[in-house]
């Protein structure tokens, strides 16, 4: 008998040995759904290898006791990846297997709907049939003669027509009269929308070699072909280099997978690719139905869809021919997910790229450090389009020095700023304003005696919503109404401190009369309808001033859109991380490319209260190289990644003195395994010390080697008898330290 070494669906990061029974030997192969034995009651658990002996004696092992045929196996290249994402993430490898399937498919609970299509099956007994019977059986001789006169049509539609008419349907093939067949019926994201396909455009001459380089690679190297890092600027239809490259991929048989920022999924962009490939597109996102998520998923897994188009989870799309992974805004940080497993799909995607013989392709106009370094070191392939497509400008970008500017009057929006956007306004032109942070006000304070608001279980202040008035902690979540007085001394006198979006909607419905304004934030994008409707009352120009959190920052493209003003590019640089300069840089750059990407040139208006700092300087020159140059330097002399890797351990907990000595234990722990190069910081509190009432600790690591010590550390999270009134979890490449 072979044995099946499985994975129980629990958080244990173990696997179990089992006999595989004879009458289940053909169908058990790796990545097979199975129910085992466990303990004193079954569970369900997935194959990962069939092997013919055991660690352990045989006639200790149970067998498997069923089989879910049904259940689609998952491939043996994605069961590799699952692991090598278990051993590089710490977590364990259930969880990770657990990721390759989204859950309306992995729980088995949503089918595939069948259609049910007729034909005629005896034409000569068909007609006798309603010779003979026209009178007394008149609905199923007109059933006969629909379907006569229809072949193919289907249940659905005879349902329409006539009433119940399963049961005379079921006669008519029993009396082998008609003939029924049964195909998959899947639940279509894009019922109704009509897709217009558009022949390519002719490439510009910088498309053209980049595209010319890939494809002599894709030649030259099938085995191998490797990472390309595409550099491009904003507006440099870097999509057209996509779209090239799926052509290619689709025409030599295999498949692809395109990977967007959840944000920037928009019906706009999925049309592009839809527009050029019509139903070879599945899309996933998050907002689709369980059934939908389930059939979009199954038409993959059934080779009725090649290419693949969502945010991060779209990676494990299930195709066995992959030919290309495309990851646009490799940049962003919505590509690491910041629950277990913590992966990040951009590196995840050159992983799946090795395993699977995929041409993997990174695409920015504000490349990550990690990603142009290797692209520096040779370890990925440069490529570069320096222009905008049709020599369209670069935008004009004005700094505004706010410390003058405010003193001069506007405190929030300076004159300059006022009188472009107005210029906008009679010119018929759009604006887009942007500020990275929502609510009205993000500080409340009593005049009288110093009370802030804050969040009692977080260590923040509470925003403040002055439309739902109401405070809201961005932390946790916590909603509460909104003090009229101080709630400590009684006193009338609040003063609100720190803008977001809301003020700044009120304040240009104010300042423009008569334009139209609309705001786009977490706050007012609950749904994705809502999302779309702004979109494309901002596209038919309905809308004015748009507005925005970095929502409005990527992925756009509005040709009318001629300035786009930025509230205050302070933000980001005061956030305590070091990849604040880098994430600054990128934001900016990413909202002053929505602008000018028409006809008419744009012009990006930036107000700051720094404005020597160098990531500001250097994103008004649009100047990424030199930016670079100067980040990598900083994070040479300060050791910090990319130069080296960064593996931080996270622990939560309600009693301070606790975590700090559990800490301090694994560290002791770890320790023999700790090199020399390493530096080791912590435990010490972490960007954002409390949560929802509980401390957090946080331990960095900064080194090269970290595989034995991530393997000690799996080791000390999963075993038996931890405190388990600790919280300990391990982030690999952590993309945000405050998580
Ligand atoms: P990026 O993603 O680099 O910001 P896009 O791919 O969105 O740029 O391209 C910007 C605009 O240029 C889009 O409207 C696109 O349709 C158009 N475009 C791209 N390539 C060409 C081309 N070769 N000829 C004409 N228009 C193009
Ligand atoms: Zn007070
Ligand atoms: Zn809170």
């Amino acid at each position: 008998m072979k044995i099946a070494r499985v994975m129980v669906n629990l958080s244990l990061d173990r696997v179990f040995d089992y006999l595989i029974p004879d009458k289940f030997a053909a169908i058990v192969s790796p990545g097979a759904k199975v129910e085992v034995p466990f303990g004193r009651s079954s569970r369900k658990a997935f194959v990962v290898a069939v092997r013919d002996d055991s660690s352990y004696p045989l006639h200790k092992l149970k067998e498997i006791s069923d089989v879910f045929e049904e259940h689609p196996k998952i491939s043996s290249n994605l069961l590799r990846l699952g692991e090598w994402m278990a051993d590089y993430y710490c977590c364990a490898r259930e969880l990770a297997v657990k990721t390759l399937l989204p859950s309306p498919v992995r729980t088995g609970k949503i089918k595939t709907r069948k259609k049910k299509r007729y034909y005629i099956a005896d034409m000569k007994a068909a007609e006798d049939f309603i010779f003979k019977n026209e009178r007394k059986k008149k609905i199923q001789c007109a059933i006969i003669k629909r379907i006569a006169s229809e072949p193919g049509v289907s249940d659905e539609s005879l349902a329409n027509s006539f009433k119940n008419p399963r049961a005379l349907l079921s006669r008519l093939v029993a009396g082998a009269l008609a003939r029924e067949e049964s195909s998959d019926s899947y639940r279509d994201p894009f019922e109704g929308v009509q897709t217009i396909r558009k022949p390519p455009p002719e490439l510009t001459d910088e498309q053209r070699k980049v595209v010319e380089d890939i494809f002599s690679h894709l030649d030259s190297s099938p085995e191998n072909p490797g990472t390309f890092l595409l550099h491009g600027v904003t507006g440099s239809g870097k999509t057209e280099i996509y779209l090239r490259v799926l052509r290619k991929i689709l025409d030599q048989g295999r498949e692809a997978i395109v990977l967007v920022p959840e944000i920037a999924l928009t019906p706009q962009t999925t049309e592009r690719f839809r527009s050029r490939f019509g139903d070879e597109v599945s899309v996933l996102h998050s907002a689709l139905s369980d059934g939908e998520r389930h059939d979009e998923w199954m038409r993959i897994h059934k080779g009725k869809a090649r290419i693949a188009i969502g945010a991060r989870s779209a990676l494990f799309a299930p195709f066995r021919k992959l030919g290309a992974i495309i990851v646009d805004e490799e940049h962003e940080p919505s590509y690491k997910q910041e629950e277990s497993p913590r992966y990040n799909a951009r590196d995840v995607a050159v992983m799946r790229g090795h395993i699977e013989k995929a041409l993997v392709i990174l695409g920015s106009a504000t490349p990550s450090l990690e990603s142009y370094h290797n692209a520096m070191t040779g370890k990925y392939r440069l490529c570069e389009l320096t222009r905008r497509v049709d020599d369209r400008l670069m935008p004009q970008v004005r700094i505004l020095d706010m410390r003058i500017e405010s003193k001069a009057g506007g405190r929030l929006f300076s004159k300059p700023l006022m009188d472009a956007i107005g210029q906008r306004l009679s010119a018929g032109e759009q604006t887009m304003i942007f500020l990275n942070r929502k609510g009205f006000a993000t500080n409340m304070t009593c005049l009288a005696c110093g009370w802030t608001a804050e969040c009692g279980q977080c260590s923040v202040s509470y925003t403040y919503h002055k439309e739902r008035q109401s405070l809201s902690c961005h932390l946790c979540g916590d909603i509460i109404p909104a003090p009229s007085f101080c709630p400590s001394c009684g006193d009338r006198q609040i003063r609100f401190s720190g803008v977001g979006t809301e003020k700044i909607e009120m304040l240009c419905k104010a300042l423009f009369k008569g334009a139209s304004v609309a705001r786009m934030d977490a706050e007012t994008m609950t749904g994705r309808d809502n999302y779309e409707k702004v979109l494309s009352s901002f596209r038919t120009g309905k809308i004015q001033i748009l507005v925005g959190t970095q929502m409005i920052a990527k992925g756009l493209d509005f040709p009318n859109v001629t300035l786009v003003g930025i509230v205050c590019a302070d933000l980001s640089l005061r956030i305590p991380d070091f990849r604040s300069e880098e994430r600054t840089f990128q934001l900016l750059t990413q909202v002053a490319g929505r602008a000018g990407r028409g006809e008419r040139p744009g012009e990006v208006i930036i107000q700051t209260y720094s404005p020597s700092n160098p990531a500001i300087q250097f994103a008004v020159k649009h100047d990424f190289k030199s930016f670079y140059e100067y980040e990598i330097g900083l994070r040479k002399s300060f050791l910090y990644p990319p130069l080296t890797h960064m593996l931080a351990i996270h622990l939560r907990g309600e009693n301070e003195d606790a975590i700090v000595a559990e800490g301090d234990r694994i560290l002791q722990e770890l320790k023999p395994l700790i090199s020399s190069e390493t530096r080791v910081s912590g435990p010490t509190p972490s960007p954002t010390p409390k949560i929802k009432g509980k401390f957090r600790y946080i331990i960095i690591l900064r080194g090269s080697k970290f595989a034995e010590i991530k393997r000690k550390i799996k080791s000390l999270l999963y075993a038996q008898k931890r405190d388990k009134n600790i919280e300990i979890h391990a982030d690999a490449d952590p993309v945000n330290l405050g998580r």
